[in-house]
């Protein structure tokens, strides 16, 4: 779908997967005016096929989009293009229990335009893919403290779903993985003291009866899986603390584990700081493991959905 800026996308068409064609001084190429959303369809054991909370990611999208001078698609736009999406490509959604059908969609600036200016134009697009586990450790993820780079900085587009917050962290993701890590942890650029997140999901720390979770204050994105896990947590009696953890905390805790719509919720086996390596509880004992379990349930349809969470693609 297409739209001029102070207009709204009315109408989109489905068409087959395929390369699109953009003026070479669009703004999305040229500046990285862009933005995108990640979100999962399931299969449940009767069939039917349920989105986790795209409502949510529409309104993640409409903030990305006011910080990046952009139009954006109404929620209601949003969610009904994700569902025929879905709809669209229901026969690649796997059968339950063997992962999800991956949605994306792209809110991109559009058009010609020389000079840094709004774009002309905005396009938005979704494409899906099936997906298994996105890490493939099975016990926990190895995650190596970054104290070098860092993926945002205060006042900058941390808190959005910019295009732009990935290619900075490539790099670090690229050494990591080639010394055995699965994933990098940034520090806040302002201290560099405090944990951030993940190059692609939120963190948690476990200490006791107390899960911590750095805030949302504009340097690391406000996870949908973050925000469900949390409130998940408190539903068996944890108490949820949104505040600044610092490394040394980190380093201290029982247990830590990472959100995202890619990784669900992940345990993290270990964590290395400079040349200290501590390990955590993982397994059947850890908190993580629960919270996996209670949240998958949901969003497979294996218990009732009491939170209004899911959308039935074809409710009848
Ligand atoms: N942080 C970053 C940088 C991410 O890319 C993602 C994935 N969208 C997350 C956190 C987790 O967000 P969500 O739970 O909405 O997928």
């Amino acid at each position: 779908a297409k739209c001029r800026p102070g207009e709204s996308f009315t109408e989109g068409k489905i068409v087959p997967y395929g390369d699109i064609s953009i003026s070479p001084c669009c703004p999305i190429l040229n500046y990285g005016q862009g933005l995108f959303e990640g979100l999962k369809a399931y299969r449940t054991e009767d069939d039917r096929i349920l989105i986790f909370r795209p409502h949510e990611n529409a309104l993640r999208m409409q903030d990305g989009a006011e910080r990046l001078c952009m139009s954006s698609p109404s929620v209601e736009f949003f969610v009904e293009a994700v569902k025929q999406t879905v709809l669209a490509n229901k026969k690649w959604v796997p059968p339950p229990g063997k992962g999800a059908l991956y949605i994306r969609p792209l809110l991109i600036g559009s058009g010609a335009i020389l000079g840094v200016a709004p774009a002309p134009e905005y396009t938005f697009l979704i494409y899906a893919s099936p997906v298994g586990d996105y890490h493939k450790a099975s016990s926990g993820l190895n995650l190596k403290v970054d104290h070098k780079s860092h993926r945002a900085h205060s006042g900058g587009t941390g808190g959005v779903k910019s295009c732009t917050n990935y290619s900075p962290v490539v790099k670090s993701l690229v050494e990591a993985k080639s010394s055995g890590f699965s994933d990098v942890l940034f520090l806040d650029a302002a201290t560099g003291r405090n944990i951030e997140e993940a190059s692609a999901c939120n963190i948690f720390i476990v200490k006791g009866n107390i899960v911590s979770t750095p805030p949302t204050s504009g340097t690391i994105l406000p996870g949908i899986t973050r925000k469900s896990v949390s409130e998940l947590a408190r539903d068996i009696g944890y108490q949820v603390q949104e505040r600044d953890v610092s490394v040394d905390e980190l380093l201290e805790a029982d247990e830590v584990f990472c959100t995202g719509t890619a990784v669900v919720v992940k345990a993290v086996e270990t964590v290395t700081f400079h040349d200290k390596k501590v390990k955590y509880r993982t397994g059947e004992e850890a908190l993580s493991k629960k919270l996996h379990s209670m949240l998958t349930s949901i969003q497979t349809g294996l218990v009732e959905d009491t939170k209004g969470w899911m959308v039935d693609i074809d409710p009848c």
